[in-house]
Formats: C-alpha cells, structure tokens, sequence
C-alpha cells in the first residue's frame, strides 16, 4: 500500500491496519507514531480492553488527526511472523473461511500471543583474552576450575547446558572465571551438526525413495512413502532430514499427536544431536516459546511436532515430513478447523521445497493423488530380508463367545507366548469398565443428563463417566429407577478386559496402557521401559499402543473387539478401522520372531477382512475409492460442513434450514438436508448439521466465499453456536 505519512506536528503519524484474535473477519485501523512493519505485534486498545494484535498492513493512508485510537506500545523490532508465514496464513483463513486474528493466533505459542517476547538464544559462554593466556599450571590447585577452562579452550564457545553437563561443580568453577575476568558471556552460534549416528545401511528400495526426494531438492515435490509398518520408513526419514542438515537446511516433521512418541524422539535425537526441537501439545507454554524462537531463528535443524507445528517459522525450510499422513489428528476439530498435512503441502508448494508423506495405509485423498501421479509414489513393499509381515487370523465370536472380551483361542495363543517368554498386546479402543450400565428389572441405561449417550463404568474409581463430556458420578449400588440390586455392566474396556487376564492367566504381568493409567507423556515412556526391559508379558491398552512402539519381542496382537466401526455411519468409517488394525497389527513380529494377530469379530465374512488378512492397503484401497466416487464423497467431492448447537432444541436446525435458504442456488453445489448430529445432544447443546459439496474445489469456495459471511446476518444466529468446516474429517 502506498505510504503517505503526515507530519502532524513534528511527529509522523501514519495509519497501520492489524489483526485481533477476535471472531471477526475485518482488521481494525489504529494510527501509531512510528511505521511498524507487517508482522510485528502491537498493543492496542479494544472497545474497553487492551489486546495484543499483529500488523497486517502498513503503513496505510494517514488518519485525519483523532479519527483513529492510537497503538499503545509497538512490542517487537523485527517481524514476528515472516512475510512467508503470513502468506500461509492468509491463504488458510481464506480456505478455512475463519477469521483472519484467530488464524494468526492459532500459530503463535501462547506465550508470545499474551505479548511476551521471543526467547533469546541460549547464554553461551567463551574465554577473554586473560583467560586464553593463562598456562595450564595456574589451575594446579583448582581442578575443576581448570577442568572447565579446558573444556571452553577445547571448544571455544560452550552453552549454559553443556556446562551444567560436565559435571555439578563445573557451574560454580565458571562463575569463578567469570568473576576472575578469564571467560565472559556471548550469543550462543547457531548450530550446523554433522549426523554423530552411524546411519544403518539402507536396503536399496530405501535407498532409491531418498535417491528420488533427493533429486528433486530446491523444487515443490510431494512424494508419498507407502510402505507396511516396520518396512523402514522412519530411516527414511532420518537419511532425508540428515541429507537436508548437511548443506545447512532445516527439516519439519509432523507427526500425529499419539505418534510422538519417546522412542521416534530419540532416534531424531540420537542423529541429529540438540539441534532437535519438539513441539506437541504436552509441552508447557515457556518450552514452546523457546522451541518456536529456537526455529525462527535457525538455531534448530529439525522440528518435530504435532499438528500446530506447521505453522512454525523455518527461514531455510529445506524439506517437510509428515508421517502418518493419514492420521485423523493432523486435523484440528474445533476452533480454527484446518489440516495440518494439506496446509504442509501447501507450504512446501510455496517455499518449492519436496515434502514427503509417509504411512501404511495412507488417506485415500493421498492414494489417489498418487495414482493420478500428481503425488510420486515411493514403496517399501517389506520388512526387509529376515523379518515377516504377522499372519493374521479370525475367532469368530458368533461360534467361539468371549467372556470378558476373551475368546478361548486368545486365551490359548496368550498362554503359548507366556510360555515361551514372548510379550503379546491386547487392543481395544474403549477405556473404562464397560461401556453400559443397565438394570434388568426396569431396562433403565445410566445415561449422561447432558448429553445423547450412556455413561461408561469405570469400577476400580466405582464411578460412572460420560466419554463426551466429562460428567462424572458415582457408581449407584442398585438401580435408581427400581431399586434393582443387580446392575449389569454390558460390554468391554481395557479395564475389564486387564482383569478378566489377570484371573485367566494369574502368572502374567499384565500392564494396562490408556489415558487412565498413564497420565502423561514420561509415564508413558517408563511404561515402555518397562515392556522393552521385559517387565510385562501382556499388554492391554488403546489406540495410545498402536503407532511407533517398536516392540521386538512382542509376538501377538489380538484385537478384542473389531466390529468397532464396521458399521460406523461415517464415510471414513471402513478407512479408519482398516488404518487402526493394520497399526496395531503392525506391532507384532517386528523382531526375528514371526508374529501372529489375532482378531475377535461377529461378522469373520465381511469384505473388508480379506485384504487386511493379507495387509494388502492396494486392493482395499481400490474398492473403497470406487465406493467414494459411487457415493460422492471425497476424495471425489470437496465438502464443506455447516454445524450449529443451541440450548434450545429447535435452534440449530432453524439456523440451517435458514442458510440452506440463503445459499444461491448453483448447478454444480449440492446442498444437503438439515439433519441432527450423530450424538444429537452434547453437554447440553442441542446439534445439527448441513453438508454442502461440489465436485470442483473451485466452485465450492467461490460459493463459500457469498454464503458464509452471510450466515452471521441470519435472524437468531447469534443464539446459536455455528460454524464451517471445511474439508470435515468425519461428518459426525
Ligand atoms: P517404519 O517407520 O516403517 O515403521 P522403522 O524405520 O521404524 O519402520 O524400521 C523398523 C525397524 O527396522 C527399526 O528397528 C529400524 O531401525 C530397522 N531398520 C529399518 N531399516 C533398516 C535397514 N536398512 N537396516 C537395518 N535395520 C533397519
Ligand atoms: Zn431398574
Ligand atoms: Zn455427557
């Protein structure tokens, strides 16, 4: 925009437009005495608050003289947000159709979004010229002091950390040479690291995908990495992100948020040093801070993170990743609804940078792009030479029942492993005792008051929790409707399953991993200690045990209860339960040893076992596109969800009758029926739903862009929560 700064006085005045985190969609102008430019934080003053806002564009048209409210403070020298990043931005709160401040909020660290300043580099440490000269001898009668004069010497330069790490007198010896004059503080360099791991030999078709994504180095090139679980992809990765390192790049990893797990940590760690950065969402405000600062300013040679990592600012991005690009986590469910895996392609297409999609059965969006060769397509069809896929067998339970979850032929190939010394892992995605609570008198189900579901038996706590909304209470001794005294618990969790184990093979050391037992992320990782020491035979758990464990002594997988999500009402149903069980399954035999799954269905002659049997993603990936494209749903439609909720019953579903109204009619939109939500009430809020689709991208969001800023203009709509969801992930 042109500049036209007005001398008001002696002091330049000009206008500067910024970007609030407010659910608005337009900036507001604020007049300030100096020209910040875009990118930097500001505080302004809001109706009767004081927020923190980023600078969208200046310097614009001076304001007449008192027309605007001033800026009160200009928080940061340099951009915080880069010309590339805003550009990212831009573009998704275009396509997400979210408001511009909340977008640019989202991809702050909390703390610099309350207005704190960057973290700077870490304090590093060198020795004065005094220092430099002294001889050896002077440190005779101080060992330790010469001890960390000799390791700055040696190195030149030493960080705070490094310091701390040669010992716990080697802090107080610096502070004595400080004192003595002999070393001072300077700026920590930024790192260039040499790979310190001796890679392993790649097998030559690992070898030919980085071969490939090497090639196309400095260029937009999405590539995806289909390979079955434990065919190597993760080395893949790390020979890529080394290649990147070694002419000074830096390397994105996204991973899904359950798939950040302590062991992938380590092997970027054990590779690439503490140039490694993590990001997810159990790490505390003052490390996000420092890790995003540490990225900006080039301090950091890979970042791996979760979902929001993406927005993470890497001047000399050389190359992305996302591994298990299929993972439904990469997609943010509420608020800002974006995809972490598209908006990372985007980011690569931007910065003409290769971006590598790796996973077993990837999103059939991903498949088809590949098929289509607008993806190249990289496969690692094996585990390699001396290790097997797992075989995979059916208990049909219509002939062989389970009690507690445990089918006989489970119960036997549990006790062999426990025989031979072999760990095997139970999976069953239900946390809790069993999921319904119900009186055979009166057929009463404990139901949450809040919301359209039962509340789940959680025995050992004796309460009862609802899995939608938290709501908790206590167990009842009989039945509150009856006064029955012999409540059923109907059905299976990891928790009924754990003890119905213990009672069936009583020398087991049986180990329940799901997020009752294991709170955070470190007990986690003790848990895992504990399975790789060989401290548990059995392991009974959720999805939190499906993805990156690498257990080689681990020989079974049974899967307690697979009809979960057969007959899930959702398009991504049969995709999501066919990703689940290959993870899972992909767990066993991952050792020398062959592995064996097992899984406990009703329905053993449903079609979609005989290509998972087989691990074969191609064939079930072929006939689940045809089924897409019969039915019109992505990746053959581009869809986008209109939700709303209200306290009161009928709102939501006036609302959307109301914006189906207003939506112009356009021969290449099909707008749906307003119908109730799959759990219709939630926490007290009445849902519905509107599905909007289009076979061409375009066209919807050239609709969109007329349709859904109107949607606030509509009579009532502020008594009922709405909002656009494009792209949805599920349609529940
Ligand atoms: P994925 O990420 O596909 O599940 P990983 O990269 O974790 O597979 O590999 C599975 C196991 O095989 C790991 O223990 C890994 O170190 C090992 N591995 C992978 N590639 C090789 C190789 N070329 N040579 C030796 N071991 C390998
Ligand atoms: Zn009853
Ligand atoms: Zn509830």
């Amino acid at each position: 925009m042109e500049y036209r700064g007005r001398s008001g006085g002696r002091k330049l005045i000009v206008a500067i437009r910024v970007s609030l985190p407010l659910p608005l969609h337009q900036g507001f102008d604020y007049e300030c005495d100096s020209a910040p430019p875009v990118g930097v934080r500001v505080r302004v003053p809001f109706g009767r608050r004081i927020l923190t806002g980023v600078v969208i564009e200046a310097p614009a048209v001076a304001p007449l003289p008192g027309a605007l409210r001033r800026v009160l403070a200009v928080i940061d020298e340099r951009p915080l947000l880069t010309p590339d990043q805003l550009t990212l931005l831009r573009f998704a709160a275009d396509y997400y159709h979210h408001p511009l401040g909340e977008v640019l909020f989202a991809a702050l660290p909390g703390g610099l979004k309350r207005g704190r300043q960057p973290a700077a580099a870490p304090q590093a440490y060198r020795l004065t010229a005094a220092g430099r000269a002294l001889p050896e001898e002077a440190f005779a009668r101080a060992r330790r002091k010469g001890a960390v004069w000799q390791a700055i010497k040696a190195a030149g330069v030493l960080t705070a950390s490094e310091i701390k790490a040669l010992g716990r007198g080697a802090p107080p010896a610096l502070r004595a040479l400080l004192t003595a004059g002999h070393a001072e503080c300077c700026e920590a360099p930024p790192v260039s690291m040499v790979p310190p791991t001796p890679p392993v030999r790649l097998r030559p078709e690992q070898a030919a995908a980085c071969a490939a994504v090497h090639a196309a180095a400095g260029v937009f090139a999405p590539f995806l990495l289909f390979g079955v679980t434990g065919s190597g992809k993760t080395e893949v990765y790390l020979e890529l992100a080394a290649e990147a390192r070694a002419t000074g790049g830096q390397v994105l990893v996204l991973v899904p948020e359950i798939g950040l797990t302590p062991q992938l940590v380590r092997r970027f760690q054990a590779r690439f040093g503490d140039t490694v950065g993590v990001l997810h969402s159990g790490c505390t405000d003052a490390e996000r801070v420092r890790v995003w600062s540490a990225a900006a300013a080039g301090r950091l040679g890979v970042l791996v993170g979760t979902r929001s990592a993406v927005f993470a600012p890497m001047q000399r991005l050389a190359l992305i990743i996302v591994d298990e690009e299929h993972d439904a986590s990469f997609k943010q469910q509420e608020g800002f609804r974006y995809h972490a895996r598209d908006l990372a392609v985007l980011r690569a297409q931007r910065g003409g940078l290769p971006i590598v999609l790796g996973s077993a059965t990837p999103s059939l969006e991903s498949y088809r792009h590949a098929c289509e060769g607008r993806y190249r397509l990289l496969s690692l069809p094996t585990r390699g030479p001396d290790r097997t896929l797992p075989a995979v067998r059916f208990v049909d339970l219509a002939r062989t029942p389970a009690r507690d979850g445990l089918s006989g032929p489970l119960v036997e190939a549990l006790r062999t492993r426990l025989g031979r010394g072999e760990q095997s892992l139970l999976f069953l995605n239900r946390r809790g005792y069993a999921p319904v609570l119900f009186c055979p008198e009166c057929r009463w189900h404990a139901p949450c008051d809040r919301c359209d579901a039962r509340l789940t038996v959680h025995a050992s706590r004796a309460r009862l929790r609802c899995h939608h909304c938290g709501h908790e209470r206590p167990l009842p001794a009989a039945c509150p409707r009856c006064g029955h005294a012999r409540l059923l618990r109907v059905g299976e969790g990891t928790e009924r399953v754990e003890q119905a184990l213990r009672a069936a093979l009583p020398a087991a050391r049986v180990a329940r991993i799901d997020r009752d037992t294991v709170g955070n992320r470190i007990a986690l990782d003790e848990w895992l200690r504990k399975v790789h020491d060989r401290e548990v035979d059995i392991l009974v758990g959720t999805q939190m045990l499906a993805k990156g464990h690498d257990f080689p002594h681990l020989t079974l997988v049974g899967v307690v209860q697979a009809d979960q999500g057969l007959h899930g009402r959702d398009f991504r149903a049969d995709e999501q339960l066919f990703a689940q069980i290959v993870q899972v399954a992909g767990r066993a035999g991952r050792g020398v040893r062959m592995g064996e799954v097992l899984i406990q269905t009703y329905h053993p002659e449903h079609p979609i076992w005989a290509p998972l049997a087989r691990f074969d993603y191609a064939a079930f990936a072929d006939v689940a596109l045809q089924e897409r494209r019969a039915t019109g749903f992505p990746p053959y439609a581009y869809c986008a969800l209109l939700r709303a909720e209200a306290k009161q019953a009928d709102l939501p579903a006036r609302f959307l009758e109301a914006a189906k109204e207003l939506g112009r009619d356009h021969p290449e939109i099909v707008l749906g029926s307003v119908i109730p939500a799959v759990l219709a009430r939630r926490a007290g809020y009445f849902r519905a739903q509107l599905l909007v689709s289009s076979e061409r991208r375009g066209i919807l969001q050239a609709w969109l862009r007329s349709w859904v800023p109107a949607l606030g203009e509509i009579p009532g709509s502020t008594a009922v929560r709405w909002s656009i969801d494009v792209d949805p992930y599920t349609l529940f």
